[in-house]
């Protein structure tokens, strides 16, 4: 009798483990975001992200180089993005993905991109919702989002983005970079403050941009010997180069991909980069992890 009682108890526990985890999987994946408690979906979401790179563990005198990809956000040019991501596998490299928060979970296509790739990238904030394009005379951008703004008022758009893209990424977002890579003081302090790590922008710092593969003041795509060659300078200063692209680097003007322009600027990128056995592609996530240039 007793141990029938116990054989019923066994089974019971058994398929309530079976129906706990099948629904946690399930749930994770057609769901737009996971849930606060990521411990019962943790098993979900690593399932399906498929990794496609494999970084080095060891990143000490290589040719570092970031490829960071800015403006990605809901709808707009968003195929691009999403394809110049999983172009990027075949070279092994994974691309920082700098995503404008706000909006984002309005294109769905975007959300299940990022959080099935998420193992293949790093998801990095770009603003919060890239507000402000003044421009003065001298072509010198001013009143972008994070220009002057206060602690109170940063500290509370980085948090407000954080809350978008961890559930995303399934891990802290510790990289910003502000709109137009211009910040205020207090702004720095207070991304500090919301834990991240690194902040690129402009400047000469070892995080800041050394590549563009569009001149903005020229109005026109850079040639890939001039980026490779931008590369160089910066390998020899520091040993990263840091690549700042954007998505409407390839697009025609009605927002679809230049195929011509994608195949000699951004795929030649890639392959001129990768022939060079030193080079290696990384995060700002690796950076930190292999405590090269902590900040
Ligand atoms: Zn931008």
């Amino acid at each position: 009798m007793l141990s029938s009682i116990i054989k019923i108890i066994f089974s019971i526990s058994i398929i309530l483990s079976v129906i706990y985890f099948t629904w946690g999987n399930l749930f994770a994946l057609f769901s737009g975001y996971l849930t606060e408690d990521r411990s019962v979906f943790s098993i979900g979401r690593d399932q399906f992200c498929i990794s496609h790179i494999n970084t080095p563990a060891n990143l000490r005198g290589k040719k570092l180089v970031i490829l960071r990809l800015d403006d990605v956000q809901a709808y707009a040019w968003r195929d691009i993005s999403m394809r110049m991501i999983q172009d990027a596998y075949r070279f092994n490299a994974p691309i920082v993905a700098w995503v404008i928060p706000k909006n984002l979970g309005e294109d769905l296509t975007i959300i299940k991109f990022l959080k099935r790739e998420h193992c293949n990238m790093e998801i990095a904030m770009h603003g919060w919702d890239h507000s402000g394009t003044g421009v003065n005379n001298l072509q010198i951008y001013y009143k972008t989002e994070f220009w002057d703004v206060n602690y109170k008022e940063a500290r509370n758009r980085i948090h407000m983005g954080k809350e978008i893209l961890e559930p995303l990424s399934g891990k802290p977002i510790i990289s910003f970079i502000p709109p137009f890579n211009i910040v205020s003081t207090e702004a720095v302090k207070a991304a500090k403050d919301e834990w991240i790590e690194v902040i690129s922008s402009i400047g000469t710092g070892v995080h800041d941009y050394h590549s563009t593969t569009y001149n903005f003041d020229k109005k026109r795509i850079v040639p890939v010997t001039e980026v490779l060659n931008s590369c160089e300078n910066a390998f020899i200063k520091n040993g990263l180069c840091v690549i700042m692209m954007h998505p409407q680097d390839y697009a025609n003007s009605d927002k679809t991909l230049d195929e011509n322009a994608y195949r000699d600027y951004y795929l030649a990128m890639l392959e001129s980069l990768a022939k060079d056995e030193n080079v290696v592609f990384v995060t700002f996530e690796n950076l930190i992890e292999n405590r090269v240039y902590g900040s």
